[in-house]
């Protein structure tokens, strides 16, 4: 069976990448989220298991030590990572597969699977970002303020992915990362392998049955 690809999805917190990449992997098959590991404390709503699994430091630290991970990072205060056994055990069973990590994960994937295909999400301007970052507007200036400076941050990597993808209305944007699957998936190299059978069948010069 062909190997599944890796999608890398980063974004700034406000691009909405989460939702997107839920309504995504809803609408193709063969196409699964990876459930990252980290320390960071859950919040309201989530669940573990399913929107990350919550460890604390000491768990984390003893998979680094084990190799457990594909990739970890340091994001803000709290670190995060991508179990490698989770994610070939999906690649292996033919499973596109979806990581949404930020930019530091992303250069450590894209050493161990160069054919990993990269995606970054962009809020549709600075007043824009600006607004969904301030929440409700509780919130502090100076929380606001940080927020934006890890936002821009992060942005400052865009050009280090092979998509751009601008979330300013939501259904183009998920209408246009279905359309970049679709298109890795029909591209020569992905294509030709699963189609083996019948390009075989197709080119034989063997009379075929009446
Ligand atoms: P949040 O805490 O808001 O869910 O995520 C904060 C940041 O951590 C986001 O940029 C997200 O992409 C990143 N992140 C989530 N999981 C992982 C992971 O497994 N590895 C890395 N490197 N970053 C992650």
């Amino acid at each position: 069976m062909p190997q599944g690809t890796l999608f890398i999805v980063s974004a700034p917190s406000g691009a909405g990448k989460t939702s997107l990449v839920r309504e995504l992997i809803e609408s193709l098959d063969g196409l699964k989220v990876s459930v990252s590991h980290t320390t960071r404390p859950r919040r309201e709503g989530e669940v573990d298991g399913v929107n990350y699994h919550f460890v604390d430091h000491a768990t984390f630290e003893a998979m680094i030590e084990r190799g457990e991970f594909l990739e970890y990072a340091q994001v803000f205060d709290n670190l995060y990572g991508t179990s490698r056994a989770a994610v070939e055990h999906l690649l292996n069973a033919g499973q596109d597969v979806i990581l949404e990590i930020d930019w530091q994960g992303a250069r450590q994937v894209r050493a161990l699977f160069p054919d990993a295909v990269s995606v970054f999400i962009l809020p549709p301007s600075r007043e824009e970002l600006e607004r969904r970052l301030a929440g409700r507007g509780t919130d502090q200036h100076a929380v606001i303020a940080s927020r934006m400076h890890e936002a821009i941050s992060e942005m400052s990597h865009h050009h280090e992915y092979d998509y751009l993808v601008i979330n300013d209305d939501f259904t183009t944007a998920l209408r246009e990362l279905q359309s970049l699957v679709t298109a890795h998936r029909l591209s020569q190299a992905r294509a030709s392998e699963r189609l083996a059978p019948l390009l075989d069948a197709l080119l034989s010069e063997e009379p075929g049955v009446e």
